[in-house]
């Protein structure tokens, strides 16, 4: 038993108040030391500092990937809450599965169907958003040590939460048609002869967040036949898939395979974030294991919001609503592109054909980290490539998103981004 034989000392040695252990000079926060190794990654950025300057409204933010939530007239929602809480209120205040309401499992098999997705409503776990399925999967595969294998660039906060299980991030370089299935084989050849320990592919084929491209049709399966080959689980993340402009994309991973395939949806695109309600569609085990992780983290989702997008399913003509979105984001990025090619013709950019965002490739002396002070003060922002990947890499590029802004606002974000360009190409 420890015995406290003076304030501040125990069995005659001398301790420090708690969490002031190692709480060093310039860190001002006095738990610094009692932090957990995995927190080492949740730092707020520099750059997150100056996208509170950036919400200031006389700043063009291409920044942020934020819905455009106005496109969705507020009675198709204030309707399926209203009727929700006159028909089901007790429901809908009240705990539920950890599962999720089973009528809205079923309707996402409905909204998967639209990409060629089949399964069961039973391999179908809400979340409260895909980000927090990112974070449920995360737990359940990942040790420390283990690779992640992610495209280079990839989704800022699904690195985040891999790097919060202390995975190493292994980005593999993509072109216009996505992820190389020549360089995967690489990586994982090399990741293999280091002893290294492969969990799983984490992927965004489809109008990619931020490279805005998208996996070819024939790529699929050579990339799930590569994932077979080597026992490698694949997490795809299909926030995006139905906001397609002209072509509808080549159908999901989670169609062509579904034992290796974890499905990761949501409603934040198609309908709005602010409900927080995403799923994932497992194999069963898997399923199996991300109910009682779901429990654990959160007992289940939002009972309130869970029952209110089924509503909204039933009653809406939410395929329409989609197709709204999809007229509203093809028209900003139209406009972006042009606007691009008008002021800045000696650069290169991806078209995406879908989904919310452009990545833009700088002339090769530019750091698009560097220049971000000078941007905002231009009153214009975006996301330096170094946020999108683990080892920072990605100085010479940045993501442009065309969701929020207004088309007017674009083009002016575009021309107040190519004087600061041309300013720094002129130093
Ligand atoms: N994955 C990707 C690729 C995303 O872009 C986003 C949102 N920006 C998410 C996951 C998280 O979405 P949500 O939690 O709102 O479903």
């Amino acid at each position: 038993m420890a015995r406290y034989d003076q304030l501040g000392t125990r069995n005659g040695r001398t301790v420090s108040e708690p969490g002031l252990r190692q709480a060093s000079g310039n860190n001002l926060d006095p738990w610094y030391g009692a932090y957990a190794a995995r927190t080492a990654g949740l730092a707020a950025s520099e750059v997150r500092a100056l996208f509170a300057v950036a919400s200031r409204p006389e700043v063009v933010s291409l920044a942020g990937g934020m819905p455009f939530v106005s496109a969705l007239p507020e009675d198709l929602v204030t309707d399926a809450m209203n009727r929700v809480m006159r028909e089901q209120g007790p429901v809908a205040l009240q705990y539920g599965s950890g599962q999720g309401v089973q009528k809205l499992r079923e309707q996402t098999l409905e909204v998967m169907a639209l990409e060629g997705i089949e399964g069961s409503a039973s391999d179908v776990v809400i979340t409260t958003g895909s980000q927090h399925a990112l974070e449920l999967f995360s737990k359940l595969f990942i040790d420390p040590g283990d690779v992640v294998i992610a495209e280079g660039p990839s989704y800022v906060t699904a690195m985040v939460i891999f790097k919060s299980y202390q995975a190493e991030v292994d980005h593999v370089p993509m072109d216009n048609e996505g992820l190389i299935p020549e360089a995967l084989r690489e990586h994982i050849a090399r990741l293999k002869a280091d002893g290294k320990t492969i969990k799983f592919l984490y992927t965004i084929p489809t109008f990619h967040n931020p490279a805005g491209v998208t996996l070819s049709e024939a790529r699929r399966s050579e990339i799930l036949q590569i994932a077979r080959e080597n026992d490698i689980l694949v997490l795809e993340d299909n926030p995006y898939g139905l906001l397609y402009f002209d072509q509808k994309p080549p159908a999901a991973l989670r169609s062509l395979e579904s034992d290796g395939v974890v499905y990761l949806g949501t409603f934040s695109k198609t309908l709005a974030p602010g409900f927080r309600v995403g799923w994932a569609l497992a194999p069963h085990a898997i399923r199996e294991k991300l109910i009682l992780a779901n429990e654990a983290a959160i007992l289940c989702p939002s009972s309130f919001s869970q029952l209110v997008i089924s509503q909204y399913l039933e009653q809406a003509d939410w395929k329409a609503q989609i197709n709204t979105f999809r007229g509203v984001y093809q028209e900003r990025k139209e406009t972006m592109l042009s606007a691009l090619g008008e002021y800045l013709p000696d650069l290169t950019w991806t078209d995406p054909t879908g989904g919310f965002y452009v990545w833009l490739t700088l002339p090769e002396r530019l750091d698009s980290k560097a220049m971000l002070p000078r941007a905002v003060k231009e009153l214009v922002a975006y996301t330096p490539g170094t946020a999108f990947y683990a080892d920072g890499d990605g100085r010479r590029n940045m993501r442009l998103s065309f969701c929020y802004p207004t088309p007017e606002s674009i083009r002016v974000g575009i021309r107040r981004l190519a004087s600061v360009i041309n300013g720094e190409l002129d130093l």
